[in-house]
């Protein structure tokens, strides 16, 4: 991967960026998506926001020596205490799991009163940012599951709108997205079936270990989610 040349999952997530939105990508580590979306256009300026030193540095770099630092700004914080209000028109955060997303989209929420688009890559655990979406008046606008080196990725695109008009049933749409859920490719099939497996598994642990309140509890919730993932897959 270099700034010109993103991988499927970064390449994926930059489609999704209107042309002429300011862009910040918020846990950016080397920069190659704000590079990338400036460089072709896409975004006439960005904001990568790293907390880390190292990929802080390797950002800073990369920006520097792609010439870009008159548009791109490099700024070192938590979340999205980087930005100011109404300085950005999309905001990405990609390649972390769904609950970190949700806690800095939770923690930052008043940066994001003007932002039009978020673009969210959850690697694992996407109900938690489903959920934020939900109860914070953004509307899923697209979704997409895609498989690359061996792992599956979701991407999920909101804009303001009725959180609810995307959702048929609420509990399997938060779970399995609705969108993927409508499209059921082979991609979402083959995530699904490994959960599943993985659950029965647990399930089967747990029949034989002792039967406290706390285990039958957990037995049922994996049941119940047994159920609705393969109603889903039918
Ligand atoms: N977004 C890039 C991508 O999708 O390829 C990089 C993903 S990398 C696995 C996650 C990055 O997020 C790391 O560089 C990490 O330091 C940064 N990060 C984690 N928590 C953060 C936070 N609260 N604020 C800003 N950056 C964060």
């Amino acid at each position: 991967m270099n700034i010109d040349r993103l991988s499927l999952r970064l390449e994926t997530v930059a489609s999704y960026i209107i042309k002429g939105m300011r862009l910040a990508d918020i846990g950016s580590d080397h920069a190659y998506l704000p590079c990338y979306c400036v460089r072709k256009g896409i975004s006439p300026s960005a904001i990568a926001g790293e907390v880390a030193d190292g990929p802080l540095k390797a950002a800073k770099h990369q920006v520097a020596a792609a010439g870009l630092a008159e548009f791109i700004d490099v700024r070192k914080g938590d979340g999205l205490e980087v930005l100011q209000p109404s300085e950005t028109d999309c905001v990405v955060i990609a390649g972390m799991g769904g609950a970190l997303i949700s806690d800095i989209l939770e923690r930052g929420k008043d940066k994001l009163r003007e932002v039009e688009r978020l673009i969210l890559q959850p690697n694992v655990g996407a109900i938690h940012v489903r959920k934020w979406l939900m109860n914070n008046g953004r509307r899923l606008s697209a979704e997409e599951i895609l498989e690359e080196d061996g792992k599956i990725y979701e991407i999920l695109v909101a804009d303001f709108g009725d959180p609810l008009s995307t959702y048929g049933d609420l509990n399997a749409g938060l779970l399995l997205g609705p969108y993927l859920m409508e499209e059921k490719s082979h991609e979402f099939r083959r995530k699904w079936e490994q959960e599943v497996k993985q659950w029965e598994n647990i399930v089967n642990g747990l029949e034989k270990a002792a039967k406290s309140d706390e285990n039958l509890a957990k037995k049922q919730e994996l049941l119940n989610k047994i159920v609705m993932v393969k109603e889903a897959l039918e």
